[in-house]
């Protein structure tokens, strides 16, 4: 399997590795491991949880992907009906002019992330699902000093196409899931 080439912080990319493997604790991976697990996904409710589902068929999560590509002004197809995240990045890029593809594999797998993590406050904080609650989680300020902690990330504002003021929103957004701490 080939490493996305991105500017995502470690954990996000180590999420993404074992997402691929399989190896996260889904509805699906706990019922085969014969443990309790939720009867659908808490997201859309209509649905058994496997991560396929999660990240590329759930309507909710369809709805996110259309939503940050169209903000980031990304003209590729949001996932759909692939057979994992994997492969629709695969197909994608082909797509992508190159200077574009570090920033648009940072900001998918920053989404993937970010859908995660909000599958489990639903799971474990019992949080509603929304997505405008990813909106409201966009006007937090990201924490101070995260230019120091990700200079990388910055970068994504110099790509062809990037409006700046579009990749800051995205990222404030993105760092609300993030919960860093120093480095
Ligand atoms: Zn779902």
């Amino acid at each position: 399997m080939e490493t996305w080439k991105s500017w995502a912080p470690p954990r996000v990319k180590f999420f993404q590795w074992l997402a691929n493997l399989d190896r996260c604790w889904t509805a699906d991976r706990l019922r085969r491991r014969g443990l309790q697990h939720h009867p659908r996904c808490v997201l859309c409710d209509q649905e058994h949880e496997t991560m396929r589902h999660l990240l590329v068929t759930c309507p909710f999560s369809r709805q996110v992907w259309h939503d940050t590509l169209s903000w980031l002004r990304l003209t590729c197809r949001p996932p759909d009906q692939e057979a994992s995240l994997n492969d629709w990045w695969m197909q994608t890029k082909l797509d992508t002019p190159k200077a574009m593809r570090k920033g648009l594999a940072t900001a998918t797998l920053l989404t993937a992330w970010m859908l995660w993590k909000h599958r489990n406050s639903c799971v474990f904080d019992g949080e509603r699902p929304s997505t405008p609650c990813f909106r409201q989680r966009s006007e937090r300020k990201p924490p101070s000093g995260f230019r120091l902690e990700l200079p990388a990330l910055g970068r994504l504002c110099r790509l062809p196409g990037m409006c700046t003021s579009l990749v800051q929103a995205f990222l404030s957004f993105s760092f609300s899931f993030l919960s860093f701490e120093p480095l």
